[in-house]
């Protein structure tokens, strides 16, 4: 492990050239959890954190099987016609617990994934001690500072990612259904309101008609929000992967955003707070794990868990007890 590490340097040169080997290994630094690497690791977002900010950064969310996959090769292949260089950063939930994976073990986006503008690369969905999204953000600055000027970050839409997604990203597409009606497709309502847009996907062949109808609705529901800080309008665009219709209104959708918060002054305050809020992130990240990698804190751990389960500590007194250690 230790000898496949480069010198600071090399990494940073290497992500500075565009150099996707070095880059993928910079990640890979990234994503250890051995403390010295986590120390180089540090070292190098140092390094590159001036090269980064660059990109327009897109979260993409939606229930298994909706066409996430499908809807960001397609789209993915509109931006790179248009010469952008994307990277696709994708949060899968169950990858580590079960080993299977709500994301499909089959090759993704086997077109994109060839394509020599583009860089994909699954992200881990964090472990035990919480660390979701936190090496999903630092993925991204790397990223960035490689050159893609697109960044998509795809998650599942059924789990807690979609909100650490949501303060990393400037802006959040929800894919859907129509016809699904079954309570909005186990997407939860604090999903719908995180969105920008919401693409009612697969609008093609006899599902077309079905999907004009379920714009309305959705459109409808989000009108019960509540407006925006920011004074965006959400709205619901229809599209289809397959035959590539909607692509050019999402598009607009996109750089219309982009160009209207950078106007306002709300893009650049959006990416302040969520700034801070990534460095409280990090602190109790850092501090749950220094606390739990204690040696007495390992000790006793197992103790304390079968006390509480026993029923001879309740679990406050457990926790006090244990953070006084
Ligand atoms: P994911 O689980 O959200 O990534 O969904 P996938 O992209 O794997 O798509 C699930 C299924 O829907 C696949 O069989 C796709 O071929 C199909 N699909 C995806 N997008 C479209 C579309 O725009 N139109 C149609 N008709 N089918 C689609």
């Amino acid at each position: 492990k230790r000898k496949n590490r480069l010198s600071i340097k090399e990494y940073k040169e290497g992500i500075l050239s565009g150099n996707r080997v070095i880059l993928s290994r910079a990640i890979t630094l990234v994503e250890s959890a051995l403390e010295e690497d986590n120390e180089l690791a540090a070292e190098l977002i140092d390094e590159i954190y001036p090269h980064t900010g660059n990109s327009f950064r897109i979260g993409i969310t939606g229930v298994p099987g909706v066409g996430k996959s499908t809807f960001i090769e397609s789209f993915g292949l509109h931006l790179l016609k248009k010469r952008k260089k994307l990277a696709v950063l994708t949060i899968d939930p169950s990858s580590q617990k079960s080993g299977g994976s709500i994301l499909g073990d089959k090759t993704r986006m086997e077109r994109l994934s060839v394509m020599e503008n583009a860089f994909i690369r699954p992200s881990p969905a964090g472990d035990a001690l919480g660390g979701v999204a936190h090496k999903t953000r630092e993925t991204m600055l790397l990223c960035e500072a490689a050159g893609y000027d697109v960044v998509f970050i795809e998650t599942v839409g059924v789990g807690q990612s979609e909100t650490a997604v949501k303060n990393m990203v400037d802006f959040f597409l929800l894919l859907m259904l129509a016809g699904a009606g079954d309570e909005l497709q186990g997407i939860k309502k604090g999903i719908m309101e995180m969105a920008d847009t919401i693409a009612i996907t697969k609008a093609d062949g006899a599902n077309l008609a079905a999907s004009k109808k379920a714009r309305k609705e959705y459109q409808n529901a989000l009108h019960l929000f509540p407006a925006n800080e920011n004074g965006w309008n959400p709205e619901v665009v229809v599209c289809s992967a397959l035959e590539n219709f909607g692509l050019d209104e999402i598009e607009k959708r996109l750089n219309d955003y982009q160009q209207k918060m950078k106007e306002s002054g709300f893009f650049n305050y959006n990416r302040k707070q969520q700034a801070v809020h990534w460095m409280h992130q990090t602190i109790n990240f850092y501090l749950k794990r220094n606390f739990y990698n204690q040696e007495k804190i390992r000790e006793k751990i197992d103790i304390f868990e079968e006390a509480v389960r026993a029923g001879n500590k309740h679990s406050v007194q457990a926790a006090r007890e244990l953070l006084s250690i």
